[in-house]
């Protein structure tokens, strides 16, 4: 998604002004002082601008008040850092699921914070390619990783180890009804969707997800399922084109 010149995230021209302006950068939310933006409105901060996906991906998911996770997932996947496949997904799912599930809860910013960078740190140990190899897909772990950092589960815990592992079973179960190859992109979808039915049958809370998705990366991936990909462009176009008739 990388843009070679001009705005970071849709390659649009960039406007400059003589005097600093107040922007809330489009990944992270911040609010920061700068001279420019594209003609397109988004301002993207200095640390959005360099850090590594897993750097923008704890600071957006820190600072965001949204309460979605699909849209917050699918705004951090459109940033140049993250690649098409990789683990930095591992991290993805749980950062921000706990950022809307904080949102929800009107959890301290502090404790938020803490929770989000402990994710990073569990994500870390799953490494890429763990769905073809352990068969364990690491978007279905992170599910895992969120649902034991919400109910502070460790290995000696009861109920807590029960829905820990039962979160990411379930996950496991969707993901693995697509088959293959893997994508990244779907699995982490399959999972956030997992986690949110989860957490309204488990726990009563009902994140506000949004169910319109339509995939823009399948250009990307060579690998692309298309028409059997749930979150698949055409279908989408079709559904639109079907319900206008
Ligand atoms: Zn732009
Ligand atoms: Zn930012």
């Amino acid at each position: 998604m990388t843009h070679q010149s001009g705005c970071l995230l849709c390659g649009a021209e960039l406007e400059y002004f003589a005097e600093h302006r107040s922007f809330s950068c489009h990944f992270c939310g911040t609010t920061a002082s700068g001279n420019v933006h594209c003609v397109n409105g988004h301002y993207i901060c200095d640390s959005c601008h360099r850090g590594s996906a897993q750097d923008v991906i704890e600071s957006a998911c820190i600072n965001s008040e949204a309460r979605d996770p699909v849209s917050l997932a699918e705004t951090l996947m459109k940033h140049p850092a993250m690649n098409m496949h990789g683990p930095e997904h591992h991290f993805l799912v749980p950062a921000v699921l706990l950022s809307t599930y904080a949102e929800m809860k009107d959890l301290p910013k502090e404790e938020k914070a803490g929770l989000i960078r402990k994710a990073r740190q569990r994500s870390e140990d799953v490494k890429g390619g763990f769905c073809g190899l352990h068969g364990a897909c690491g978007a279905g772990i992170g599910t895992g990783i969120f649902v034991s950092l919400i109910t502070s589960a460790t290995p000696l815990s009861t109920s807590e180890r029960g829905l820990s592992n039962r979160m990411t079973a379930e996950s496991l179960l969707n993901i693995a009804r697509t088959g293959g190859a893997r994508c990244c992109k779907r699995d982490s979808l399959l999972a956030i969707f997992t986690a949110v039915q989860f957490l309204e049958a488990e726990f009563g809370i009902v994140l506000p997800a949004n169910r319109e998705i339509s995939c823009a990366f399948s250009h990307l991936n060579r690998e692309c399922l298309e028409s059997d990909c749930p979150f698949h462009q055409e279908k989408a176009i079709r559904l639109c084109r079907s319900g206008k008739k």
